[in-house]
């Protein structure tokens, strides 16, 4: 089990700011920018590399509700990133498949340091 799956199940507390049968969003606790979201399925899926054919609803539904949320909050129109990290090389820690949402200011161009 991960950390998210312990915040899922409330056993860690976490600033939640969305949630469904789904998915669940909360803040993330180093922010890379003055706005980041982590959007994370229910469903036990350790990377964007386990996802398979069936998980194409649900890996939509994670993006869906980062724009969502990005209309709701206002900064839609400004504009905003998302990333999904994928095992070593991507960066990603936590193995269970998340969507982060990166917003509140100009971001830079991708990949520039
Ligand atoms: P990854 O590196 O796997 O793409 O992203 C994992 C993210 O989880 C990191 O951005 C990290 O800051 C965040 N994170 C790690 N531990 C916690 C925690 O206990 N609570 C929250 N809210 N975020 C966490």
């Amino acid at each position: 089990m991960t950390l998210f799956h312990k915040i899922i199940r409330r056993e860690i507390p976490a600033d939640i700011v969305y949630e469904d049968e789904h998915l669940i969003a909360f803040r993330d606790i180093a922010p890379q920018a003055p706005v980041h979201v982590l959007f994370v399925p229910k469903e036990t899926i350790p990377s964007l590399d386990a996802a398979r054919p069936e998980h194409a609803e649900l890996v939509g539904r994670l993006a869906l509700a980062a724009a969502e949320y990005a209309r709701q909050e206002g900064f839609a129109e400004d504009g905003y990133r998302i990333v999904m990290n994928c095992n070593g090389h991507g960066g990603q820690t936590v193995y269970q498949m998340h969507l982060h949402l990166l917003a509140g200011a100009p971001l830079g161009r991708f990949g520039t340091p």
